[in-house]
């Protein structure tokens, strides 16, 4: 091609798309409902120029999207069934537009935005709709005595946002999902503890609100679920990850905390967007709430941890220190278990095994136990199930045993008629039972 002629081509050619001539596609539509929520994704082929409204009676969302064409299947879509009753296509108000129609139920609270491409996902509109009926941050209800010991388990990832994904096209958010429901019945069937999930299927909770889940749940412990991966197939092994903002951040914690950011750029936006009633006032964290549950987190670590190595084979036989997002709220004790790298063939077939994911849940419930058998709340019904009498070892004096129940030295004496503080080993003691 002669330059004159070409350089005219070009010029054709950008005009031809700066005057928005270039038509964008909606290449497919995904619904994600949610107990709460439900999203619907359009994949364009270029960035939206979009604009939307409600209409009433019936109750409508219309989404205009100037110079595109629709090759997306809507009847196709699976029914959404509470709050999407059909997404149609309407007479648009240019040629060169479409209209896309939301049959909606009732009304509700909507975020729209538009996500750059990331990862396996092209340009994309999302539409949030959201239940109206707002849960008030902090409800806590009064707790009754010997309540149960609540573990929030949130499965990591979901809908939107796969996670790591295998060589094969496994995605993480199924077999965190997977992991998480095992624990789920593990806990469920122990008297004095009640599992509390954070997602329940196959659908993106933002950070923000696993948390805000958490606390609206009144969770003692919060475990975060998670199978690792890396840009190599070689490391292996599960490790542990507690909140730390204090300590030095590892080449590992810094991948993973990118990754996280990633998700976060996947799933959703939440973050990404300005949220008005977002409310962070809720998460006003004294320091010394922060010191007692990082102390809890960084014990049930440490067990969960020694379990763990009885199953698994570990990347890290120590708690890792990371800030990661879902950890942030420091007021809920938690931890994030990675239970293997997905990147690697051997942790990829064991996470893949039914029988090693039960393995690796009976693991965890058995650290998080224990903790709470060590040192259960005071109201709980495990403070009131364990044993009534203790054996003098060598070494512990009266305070050690009274502090060892939660009970005072006073107490331990009268239920034992104690004239003195003197104890003998091999010596038995009754525990009173104090609440
Ligand atoms: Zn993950």
């Amino acid at each position: 091609m002669k330059t004159a002629f070409r350089t005219v081509l070009l010029l054709l050619l950008s005009l031809y798309s700066l005057t928005g001539l270039a038509q964008n596609m909606i290449e497919g539509v995904r619904i994600w409902p949610s107990p709460d929520n439900t999203r619907v994704v359009f994949d364009l082929s270029d960035q939206p120029d979009y604009s939307y409204f409600f209409l009433k009676q019936p109750d409508r969302l219309v989404i205009d999207f100037k110079n595109t064409d629709n090759i997306a299947e809507l009847t196709q879509l699976p029914k959404d069934g509470d709050r999407i009753k059909r997404i149609r296509t309407s007479l648009s108000k240019g040629k060169r537009a479409v209209r896309i129609v939301l049959d909606l139920s009732n009304q509700y609270d909507e975020k729209v935005f538009a996500l750059p491409p990331t990862g396996p996902y092209g340009n994309r509109l999302v539409v949030d709709l959201h239940d109206r009926q707002k849960t008030p941050l902090v409800t806590r209800k009064p707790r009754l005595k010997n309540r149960d010991i609540v573990i929030g388990i949130d499965a990591g990832h979901g809908g939107e946002d796969p996670g790591s994904i295998s060589k094969s096209g496994t995605h993480e958010k199924k077999i965190t999902l997977s992991i998480a429901k095992r624990l789920q019945r593990i806990i469920n069937a122990e008297p004095g503890m009640k599992a509390e999930m954070i997602r329940t299927g196959d659908y993106y909770v933002n950070l923000n609100q696993r948390t805000r889940l958490a606390r609206k749940k009144q969770v003692d412990f919060l475990v975060s679920i998670h199978a690792d991966a890396f840009h190599s197939p070689r490391p292996r092994g599960a490790s542990v990850w507690i909140a730390n903002d204090r300590r030095a951040e590892s080449e590992l914690s810094k991948w993973l905390k990118n990754r996280e950011k990633n998700s976060e750029l996947l799933g959703g936006g939440g973050e990404l967007i300005k949220r008005t009633n977002d409310d962070n006032l809720a998460v006003f964290i004294a320091d010394l709430t922060k010191d007692k549950s990082l102390e809890i987190s960084d014990r049930i670590a440490r067990n969960v941890i020694a379990e763990l190595q009885k199953v698994t084979r570990m990347h890290k036989t120590q708690p890792q220190n990371a800030s990661l997002a879902v950890l942030k709220s420091s007021d809920i004790p938690s931890m994030l278990v990675e239970t293997g790298f997905i990147s690697n063939p051997y942790d990829f077939k064991n996470l893949m095994s039914r029988t090693h994911q039960e393995k690796l849940a009976k693991a965890m419930f058995n650290g998080i136990k224990k903790h709470f058998y060590d040192y259960p709340p005071q109201d709980s019904l495990i403070a009131n199930m364990r044993p009534t009498k203790h054996k003098i070892s060598r070494g512990e004096s009266l305070s050690v045993v009274a502090q060892r129940y939660n009970v005072s030295v006073q107490q331990l004496k009268l239920a034992n008629n104690l004239k003195t503080d003197v104890v003998r080993v091999g010596q038995t003691l009754t525990i009173p039972r104090v609440n």
